[in-house]
This record gives structure tokens, C-alpha cells and sequence, in this order.
């Protein structure tokens, strides 16, 4: 794997800040993205941009092509079983809602779904207004000190209410990959569907949907080097096809009267209104930047990120790492001492190192460590030695100046 190659697609990675060299380690928050993916936005805008699913026009459909090219890559690429499996959304956060709001159609006063600790907060709320229609019981799965759920509390919060199991395949915070196929079995084994949210495993980690077996399965493209805007929901088509519809409006239906409105089959039931057609084309060229360099040459990098910079982190006076889990992907939360995330953050920047401080949008989390926030390093493929060393001198540096 040539790195060097790999960061030319990336001219943001030149970019100075402060006078310094910018050293991009806000992966998780969102990850950069390559020209060819840019180029793809910028054809679709200056030769193919029309209307999906509405004309005869060769330009609309020229464009309607390309997003259903995209659909039909996306479920190939994690192997769903049909394209009407997937169903495109504004982002991780959307694809949940939909499922909290269609599929909490199906339930009932006083059922259960199972959450974690670790979700970030687009997997909490969304449950939460739900309860607000329904009496919903929301069950928490603790975690342990190394930042791993506690699968036997996990496995002992099942009863006969239970009706949805709603868990991360890697934390946003801790790292932690969670073993999310036994998650499945379990939950299926008390005929309970799981969705997970993939926002954080997608750029990392082979999604194999059935392999998995998940019911459904969320995530973003902006993580994964796509264009912003655009998520992916992929559902069990038993399931979707029992849903009601999320949003109505234009594309979802099938025939509309003011008597009596019908729905589109699958996927369109799902997807009122314009979607981000531009975005989503753009996106095929996103897995073609994965599928090319490789899901194990990519961990493998990463990974090798991962150790170096955290066995060099653990040698600085005051420092405590959150999430040490074996099976942990490249993100490093960590505090210094008593010093406030956001002073780490700001003096950081100053050296040139983008990261994130705050709570990550997983407050209960946050809650369950005793802390009110960490600052998060995360690395992407672009990430180089060299990099690593940079910002493991500058925490040094800013470890000294607040002491
Ligand atoms: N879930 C996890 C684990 C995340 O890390 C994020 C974003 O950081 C989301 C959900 C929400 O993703 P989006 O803002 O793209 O909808």
C-alpha cells in the first residue's frame, strides 16, 4: 500500500492551520474525501444533473442510472440480498429514525428494546421519541473497565417484551468492535431483531449483512470517504415490507388520490422526496476507493497506527486512554490529568493537529465513566507514521505546558 499515492487523491491533506502542516485525526467525527468522488459531484453537476425517476429525458435518465448503479453496489457490496434492501437516507442518524418510527409502528405499550451504554446519541433518541408515542422500556447493556459490553448482563435483559436489540458495531468513543454476530445469534435466538449501527465499523471493517444475519444495518457515507449527506439503511425485506412508510411526499408512491394513497414497492416506499442523487452517484466512487486499496490493508495500517501511537501515548506522565478493548479500531480517547478535554483541544490546534474534544454525542456514556468529555484522535488509511509521531509529540508538548 503507497500511502503517498493514496494521499495525493486528498489535496485537503496539504492544507496548513495555524502555519503548520495539518494533521487530520477527526476520522470518526468525519473522514476526507478523494477526488475522484469529488470529480464524480462535479460531472454529475456540469453534465448529468436532472431528476431521478420522473422523465423520459435521456439526461434523467442518465441520472437515474447512476444512483441505481450505486444502490446496486452498495448491496453488493455488503452483500444484501436484493437492492430493494437498500434504501438511501440523509445520513446514520435518518436510516435509525426511520427504523425507530416505522418499525415502532409495530410495536406495542410496555415492549422492550435493548440498548448499550456505548450508542452514540442517534442511536438513543431516536428510541426515546418513540417512547414518547408508546410506553417503550429501553434496556441498557453495561460495559466493563477495558470498555467492552458486559455480554452476560447483555444476554440476561431478555424477556418476553423484548422486540428490538439497537446496538453500535464499534463505539465512537472507546473503539471497542463489538462481537456483533453473537449479539445477532443471541437476540435471534430469542426471535428479537437487532439493527445495528455500522457508522463507525463501515471505513473499517467488512460489513457482510448476512453473514451477519443483522435485521438491519445503518451507516454513513461522509465516514466511509463519500459525500455528506447520504446514509444507507439496509433492512431484512420481511421487515421493510411490513413497515409503514417513514415520510410521504413525491417518489414513495404508487398511486395518489384524496381518497386513497398507495405506496411504492421497496425500495421508493422509504425514500420521499428528491434524494441526494448527485451524492449518491458520487458515492460508487467511494467503495471503488475501499475495494482498491482493501478492508484488510486498511485495518492492517490502521491498526499498526493504532498500537504505535497508543503504546508512545501510555509513556506521557498524567495520561489515561478510555477504551482498551483487544478488539479495538484506531480511535484514542484520552485525557491528561485534570486538564479539560477542550484545553487539550485548542492548544492541539494550535500545532496543527485536528481532533474532536467533547462528548462525542455519547453523554450516558460519558456518564458511566465519571468524565464530562475526552479528546479524540482517530486515524483513516491517509494517516502516516510520521503523522503519529507529530501529534505524539505535540500531546507531549501540551502535556508540559498545563502542568
Ligand atoms: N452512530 C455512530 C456510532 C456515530 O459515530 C455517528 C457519528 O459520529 C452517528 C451514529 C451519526 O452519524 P451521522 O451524523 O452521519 O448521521
Amino acid at each position: 500500500m503507497d500511502i503517498n499515492k493514496i494521499r495525493e487523491q486528498f489535496p485537503i491533506l496539504n492544507r496548513k492551520i495555524k502555519g503548520k502542516d495539518m494533521i487530520y485525526l477527526d476520522n470518526t467525527a468525519t473522514s476526507q474525501t478523494p477526488m475522484p468522488v469529488v470529480d464524480a459531484i462535479t460531472d454529475m453537476y456540469t453534465q448529468t444533473k436532472a431528476n431521478v425517476h420522473r422523465g423520459v429525458s435521456t439526461i434523467s435518465q442518465e441520472a437515474t442510472d447512476m444512483q441505481e448503479a450505486t444502490r446496486r453496489r452498495v448491496a453488493q457490496w455488503i452483500n444484501a440480498s436484493s437492492e430493494q434492501e437498500i434504501i438511501f437516507t440523509r445520513g446514520t442518524t435518518e436510516a435509525i429514525n426511520l427504523v425507530a418510527s416505522s418499525f415502532g409502528n409495530l410495536l406495542e405499550n410496555g415492549d422492550e428494546i435493548i440498548l448499550t451504554t456505548m450508542e452514540h446519541h442517534a442511536n438513543i433518541v431516536p428510541w426515546q421519541l418513540l417512547g414518547q408515542r408508546k410506553r417503550i422500556i429501553l434496556r441498557i447493556v453495561p460495559i466493563n473497565e477495558v470498555g467492552e459490553l458486559n455480554l452476560n448482563a447483555y444476554r440476561s435483559l431478555f424477556n418476553e417484551r423484548t422486540k428490538l436489540v439497537a446496538v453500535c458495531h464499534v463505539s465512537n468513543v472507546l473503539g471497542t468492535v463489538n462481537p456483533i454476530k453473537d449479539i445477532i445469534d443471541f437476540a435471534h435466538s430469542n426471535s428479537v431483531p437487532v439493527l445495528v449501527d455500522g457508522a463507525q465499523a463501515i471505513p473499517h471493517i467488512k460489513v457482510d449483512v448476512r453473514d451477519l444475519d443483522a435485521d438491519f444495518y445503518a451507516f454513513s457515507a461522509h465516514k466511509m470517504y463519500g459525500p455528506t449527506g447520504i446514509g444507507i439503511l439496509y433492512g431484512k425485506k420481511r421487515w421493510l415490507e411490513m413497515m409503514p412508510p417513514y415520510q410521504g411526499g413525491g417518489e414513495m408512491i404508487a398511486n395518489v388520490s384524496f381518497d386513497n394513497t398507495t405506496f411504492a414497492e421497496l425500495p421508493f416506499k422509504f425514500e420521499a422526496g428528491t434524494p441526494d442523487f448527485v451524492g449518491i452517484a458520487a458515492l460508487n466512487k467511494a467503495i471503488d476507493f475501499i475495494e482498491e486499496i482493501g478492508y484488510d490493508n486498511i485495518a492492517a495500517h490502521e491498526h499498526a497506527l493504532l498500537t504505535y501511537t497508543t503504546e508512545r501515548m501510555l509513556k506521557i506522565p498524567g495520561m489515561k486512554i478510555f477504551g482498551t478493548s483487544e478488539n479495538k479500531s484506531a480511535v484514542i480517547s484520552f485525557l491528561i490529568g485534570n486538564e479539560h478535554h477542550y484545553d487539550i483541544g485548542m492548544l492541539l490546534d494550535t500545532l496543527g493537529i485536528e481532533v474532536r474534544t467533547g462528548h462525542h454525542c455519547a453523554q450516558p456514556l460519558m456518564r458511566s465513566l465519571g468524565i464530562e468529555g475526552t479528546v479524540r484522535a482517530s486515524f483513516a488509511v491517509y494517516n502516516t507514521f510520521e503523522e503519529a509521531d507529530k501529534f505524539i509529540a505535540a500531546v507531549e508538548r501540551v502535556a508540559a505546558m498545563l502542568k
